[in-house]
């Protein structure tokens, strides 16, 4: 039986259990700034953890923008650019990024993917692909303006925690140069302090100075369906990403 206009209502049902598509894909974020902008010496050791996981796990990877996309945004800002085009411009950006690790993991079984190669998944994923996406979503004009300024608030962390979502998987992993989420950023504060674990609803109370994902990701987590939590752990410490999707290390931001 169809939805109709009339009985919307029943989806809105809170007990409904949503169905999981692909419950134990790990997506995963590798920062832009904080991996990719650093080179051989942070991405070359995590190609290697990626392609050791690959064993295990059935992986999505998705890649940041960092110092090109910041570039591109303040050029658009400069230029009084609306968010929709700052969206669109700044997928570019993450798309190079995925680009360039596709190619060092195309040896071992890396793909670039598109957002219109979604509904091929499965299939890369049973041919043990290593499925490799910018992580910019692709709202593009369709991009909400923005609370304050033109930057996009639906940027990279966005994009995986929104597949992850959709996709049913628990929890989903952000790959930083951080040991996780701190008081306030640990690079301008030297006595910021790491926070092991969190609800979403806590984090946005305490209304930290800066924050190491996305707002808009916390304020999702607060109504999330299916990926009810965030893990933030340190890329450049040998072991992060194997532990993290074992559920272990960094920092949860959970849903409740
Ligand atoms: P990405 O490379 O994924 O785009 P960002 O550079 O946007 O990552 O965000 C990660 C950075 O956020 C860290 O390198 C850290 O300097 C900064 N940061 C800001 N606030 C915090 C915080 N509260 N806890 C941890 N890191 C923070
Ligand atoms: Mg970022």
């Amino acid at each position: 039986m169809g939805t109709t206009m009339s009985n919307l209502r029943v989806g809105q049902d809170r007990s409904r259990e949503l169905r999981s598509i692909l419950p134990n894909l790990k997506i995963l974020k590798i920062g832009g700034q904080s991996i990719m902008d650093r080179g051989a010496d942070a991405l070359l050791p995590l190609v290697d953890e990626i392609v050791e996981a690959a064993k295990k796990h059935q992986m999505l990877i998705c890649t940041g923008g960092g110092t090109r996309a910041r570039h591109a945004y303040a050029l658009g800002m400069e230029l009084n650019l609306p968010t929709g085009v700052m969206s669109n411009i700044g997928a570019a950006v993450p798309r190079q990024n995925a680009r360039m690790l596709q190619m060092l993991l195309a040896g071992n079984g890396g793909m670039y993917m598109m957002p219109e190669d979604i509904e091929k998944l499965p299939m890369y994923l049973a041919m043990n692909c290593i499925p490799v996406l910018g992580g910019m979503p692709p709202f593009s004009f369709w991009e909400k303006p923005a609370r304050q300024g033109q930057v996009p608030e639906n940027r990279t962390d966005a994009g995986p925690y929104l597949l992850a979502e959709f996709y049913g998987c628990p929890e989903v992993y952000y790959i930083k140069d951080e040991d996780g989420l701190y008081t306030d950023n640990p690079k301008n504060n030297p006595d910021a302090e790491l926070i092991p674990k969190i609800t979403a609803a806590k984090l946005l109370e305490r209304d930290l100075p800066d924050l190491v994902v996305e707002t808009a990701v916390v304020e999702y987590l607060q109504h999330a369906k299916s990926c009810k939590s965030l893990r933030i752990v340190n890329g450049l410490k040998k072991g992060s990403l194997l532990d993290a999707l074992d559920g272990k290390g960094g920092s949860t931001i959970t849903s409740d």
